[in-house]
């Protein structure tokens, strides 16, 4: 039982005087499992060591970027040689052009692109651009879907089909969300009333093409293809946010997972190994608008960061040498057969339900069948989620605290660890 958080409790007191919630990102203040937060020291491989000298097998990854596990050798190598280079130039670099370059070669049809330095920055420009490059102001996005927290995107749907900009957080004014329209994740028929009555207003449409901040949940057979459909009809541009999903889901994405080709994508996490980077970028045409050869503005300081760009072009090349995707599936497939083992009753009694693709997965508790979208993950029990959650963390086990998010496989992760994964859940429903 990991119950000494002593230190953990010192610094949570400390860090509550400075930080507002006691943390610098809200998700991590375990205002949604209930209880103190875990106040971590190190990592390796597969473990999170904490302030109290505990170990964790690590399904978190810092929300997506550790696909490799801590501090993996080759990552840490590549930051050390880089670090004794320069830390940053703020002019351009071979780093950032290697790393462009590998990306490329991943992500068929990413003809241009910006390097930015969080998933922030990336969607919030992606929008910016689409609309330079269209000269309209509306765009969609989907309950549920997280894209950051630019003021634009801070929309949740109301009730009913649709609803035009009504902003989720405090501070967002009306001006800055009313062409934002709401639809909701895999309802073809929403989307085609939204363009129907909007369509040539609409620069974009964004979409987590698999979404992964409201748990995990699949694009429905046919939903991908209709929006690249109506924003092909309507000259809108298909805007795929894969900053979970890049360099995750598919060696190409889920543009290549799910066979749909946007005109834009955005990127983070995994892109930048573990260090801050993100990027934007797609198609030449509208990547064209981008300053300085086009008027739509967009800058960093620290933007194509040499540290991270060596970084994270270390991390996608252990994966090829790796073959990462390979040794992923086959750890999602142990997964698999271990809930299929020790769940398959509790999924029939409506207890749990299981989702995985690649190296993402999910339990959804209180329900028989795989939520479609965010109302019927909203309907889930959450109180048994927290439950399950504090019993992985006395059981060692370290996962997003929060029932909507997905946990992720490493590639450092074996069949024990899935084992004693679902043993938890087992043992706790
Ligand atoms: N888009 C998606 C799909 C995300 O999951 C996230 C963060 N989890 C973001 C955008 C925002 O990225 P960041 O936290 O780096 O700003």
């Amino acid at each position: 039982m990991r119950t000494n958080r002593q230190r953990s409790a010192a610094l949570m007191e400390r860090s509550r005087k400075i930080f507002p919630g006691g943390v610098n990102s809200p998700v991590r203040s375990f205002r949604s499992v209930g209880g103190d937060p875990v106040v971590f020291s190190h990592g390796q491989g597969k473990y999170l060591t904490d302030v109290d000298g505990q170990t964790y097998v690590d399904f978190c990854g810092s929300w997506g970027p550790l696909i490799l596990g801590y501090s993996h050798p080759a990552v840490v190598e590549a930051v050390q040689r880089q670090a004794s280079r320069a830390f940053t130039f703020g002019a351009p670099s071979e780093e950032e052009v290697l790393l462009a370059e590998k990306i490329q070669s991943w992500i068929p049809g990413l003809e241009m692109m910006r390097f930015v330095s969080s998933g922030t920055e990336a969607t919030m420009s992606a929008i910016r651009v689409a609309r330079a490059a269209t000269g309209r102001h509306k765009f969609v996005k989907f309950e549920g879907c997280y894209h950051g927290h630019a003021d634009c995107l801070l929309v949740k749907a109301g009730s009913g089909l649709a609803t035009l900009g009504q902003a989720s957080s405090a501070g967002v004014p009306e001006g800055c969300v009313q062409d934002t329209i709401t639809g909701v994740f895999n309802s073809t028929q929403a989307i085609e009333e939204i363009f129907a009555q909007w369509g040539n207003d609409i620069a974009a449409v964004i979409v987590e093409p698999m979404a992964a901040n409201m748990g995990l949940v699949l694009p429905a057979n046919g939903f991908l293809q209709t929006l690249r459909r109506l924003c092909t009809a309507h000259g809108s541009v298909l805007i795929f946010d894969e900053v979970m999903t890049g360099f995750r889901v598919a060696r190409g994405g889920a543009a290549e997972a799910f066979g749909v080709q946007p005109d834009l994508w955005t990127f983070g996490k995994i892109l930048g190994g573990g260090l801050p980077a993100a990027a934007y970028g797609g198609r030449r045409s509208v990547m064209e608008h981008v300053a300085p050869l086009g008027r739509a503005y967009q800058a960093g300081t620290l933007s194509g960061n040499p540290l991270a760009m060596a970084a994270g072009l270390a991390t996608l090349e252990e994966m090829d040498r790796q073959k990462a995707f390979d040794v992923l599936e086959n750890l999602g497939k142990i997964l698999d057969s271990a809930v299929q083992s020790r769940l398959a009753q509790a999924m029939r009694d409506g207890k749990v339900a299981y989702v995985r693709k690649s190296s993402f997965f999910c339990f959804f508790f209180g329900t028989k069948t795989l939520p479609q979208n965010f109302a019927e993950v909203a309907a889930c029990d959450m109180n048994l989620f927290n439950k399950i959650y504090h019993g992985w963390l006395d059981a060692g086990i370290y996962m997003g605290p929060s029932g909507y998010e997905v946990g992720f496989l490493s590639t450092q992760h074996t069949a024990d660890d899935l084992q004693r994964l679902v043993s938890v859940i087992a043992e706790n429903l």
